[in-house]
C-alpha cells in the first residue's frame, strides 16, 4: 500500500481536517492544528507531504521518526500540529486496513466507556450555579470552569472572592458530589495562582489547569507545593521531550497533551506511560472538533491511566460531529461508549466538509485592561 495524496479541509468553526489516500482506496483522516494558526499548520502538513507521498502508510513510527528529527530543526507547535493530525490519518488507515480500532492495536481496551467533562460558564455565581445545575442534569459528573480574563499579575481581594463566589455557589447547588475542575489558563501570574488556589481550597476542585505557563516548571513546583490541588498542565507540551521535566520534578498530577499538538496518538500514549512512573493520569486536552474526540477516545479506552476526557460541549454538537459525521458521538450519563469501528471508528461526511469550508482565517480573541495595555485571553 502507498500514500496517494493528502487533502487539506477548512471547515468551520475554525478546524483543519486532513484527508490521506491510498493506492488500495483506504483513506484516513486527522486533525492537524493550530488554533488561529490554521494556514500556518496546512503550509506545514503540505510540505510533509513531499516526504510521505509514495510511502507505506502503515509505517507509523518510522514515519514519525523521519517527520519529527528529519528536518535539524524539530518541535514546537506548527510541525508537532501538522505531524500530529498525519499521525492520526495514517492509525486510521492502519485500522481500516486490520480491519480493528486503533486502541486495540495499542493494546486493547482498558474500560468499556470514557468518562467525558463539561466546560460551564456563568457572568455570575448564581448563572454558574444555574449552568452546573444543567450539566449535572444532563448526566454529567464532572465540569470544569475558568478563571475570568482579563486578570491583572497582582489582583485585588476582589477579584479573588469573585471566582470564589462562583465555585461556592456551584457547591451550594449541587453539593460534593460533583468534580470542579478549574482553568487558569496560563494567564494568571504565579503570586495570584498561589492566593487563588488557597481560596479555592476548601471547595475541594478536582484539579486547576495551567496556573502557569508551562515552560517554567519550577514556577509550576512552587505552586505544586502551595496547594493539595493536583495540577493540570500539557496542552501547550509538544512530544515526550516536553513533558520530561515538569514529570520528574513532580509538577503536574494530570498531564494535558492534545492528541492534535503533542505528537499524535501514540505520542500521547507514550507520555500517559510516562506519567504512570510518577502515579499520574491523562487527561487529554481537546477544544477541536470530532477528529479530535476520536483520536482521544481510542487512547482513552486502552490507556490505564486515562482520568477524564475533555471536548468543547458545543450547543449544536458539532465538535461530536453533528454535521460533520455520518454517526455522531454521544454522551450518555457523562459518558461516552468505546467505539468499536476500525481505526478511528467515525465516517466523516465529506459533502458536509465542503458546504462548511471557509477560508481558514480564524484568529484568537484579543483582550485589553483598562489602560489599553495587552491582556491575554
Ligand atoms: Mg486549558
Amino acid at each position: 500500500m502507498k500514500i496517494t495524496d493528502m487533502k487539506l479541509f477548512h471547515v468551520k468553526p475554525r478546524w483543519l481536517f486532513l484527508k490521506i489516500e491510498t493506492d488500495e482506496g483506504i483513506c484516513g483522516w486527522g486533525e492537524p492544528i493550530v488554533e488561529g494558526r490554521a494556514l500556518t499548520v496546512a503550509a506545514a502538513v503540505e510540505e510533509l507531504k513531499r516526504y510521505l507521498v509514495g510511502e507505506d502508510p502503515l509505517r507509523i513510527e518510522h514515519h514519525w521518526q523521519v517527520m519529527y528529527r528529519g528536518t535539524f530543526y524539530r518541535g514546537g507547535p506548527v510541525l508537532v500540529s501538522a505531524i500530529s493530525g498525519i499521525e492520526q490519518a495514517l492509525w486510521d488507515i492502519k485500522g481500516k486496513y486490520y480491519n480493528m480500532p486503533v486502541y486495540e492495536m495499542l493494546g486493547g481496551k482498558c474500560r468499556d466507556r470514557i468518562r467525558m467533562y463539561s466546560h460551564c460558564g456563568g457572568a455570575t455565581p448564581e448563572e454558574m450555579a444555574a449552568n452546573a445545575v444543567r450539566k449535572t442534569e444532563a448526566g454529567f459528573n464532572a465540569i470544569k470552569i475558568g478563571v475570568d480574563a482579563p486578570v491583572h499579575n497582582v489582583d485585588t481581594l476582589r477579584f479573588v472572592e469573585g471566582q470564589t463566589a462562583k465555585l461556592a455557589a456551584i457547591r451550594e447547588a449541587v453539593g460534593s458530589g460533583l468534580d470542579v475542575a478549574i482553568d487558569f489558563h496560563g494567564r494568571v501570574s504565579p503570586a495570584m495562582s498561589i492566593r487563588l488556589a488557597q481560596a479555592f481550597e476548601p471547595y475541594y476542585p478536582m484539579f486547576i489547569e495551567e496556573p502557569a505557563l508551562p515552560e517554567n516548571v519550577d514556577t509550576l513546583v512552587r505552586i505544586a507545593q502551595s496547594t493539595t490541588i493536583p495540577i493540570a498542565s500539557g496542552e501547550r507540551l509538544f512530544t515526550r521531550w516536553g513533558f520530561r521535566e515538569a514529570l520528574e520534578k513532580q509538577a503536574i498530577a494530570i498531564v494535558q497533551p492534545d492528541l492534535c499538538h503533542a505528537g499524535g496518538i501514540f505520542e500521547a500514549r507514550k507520555i500517559a506511560a510516562m506519567a504512570e512512573v510518577y502515579y499520574g493520569s491523562i487527561a487529554p486536552h481537546n477544544p477541536l472538533g470530532p477528529i479530535s474526540l476520536a483520536s482521544c477516545l481510542q487512547l482513552d479506552a486502552c490507556t490505564p491511566n486515562f482520568l477524564i476526557q475533555e471536548h468543547p460541549s458545543m450547543a449544536e454538537r458539532w465538535d461530536l460531529g453533528e454535521g460533520y459525521l455520518n454517526q455522531a458521538f454521544k454522551i450518555q450519563d457523562g459518558y461516552i461508549a468505546v467505539p468499536e469501528g476500525p481505526g478511528l471508528g467515525i465516517e466523516i461526511n465529506e459533502e458536509a466538509l465542503l458546504e462548511r469550508a471557509y477560508p481558514g482565517d480564524w484568529d484568537t480573541p484579543r483582550l485589553y485592561y483598562a489602560d489599553g495595555s495587552f491582556a491575554e485571553w
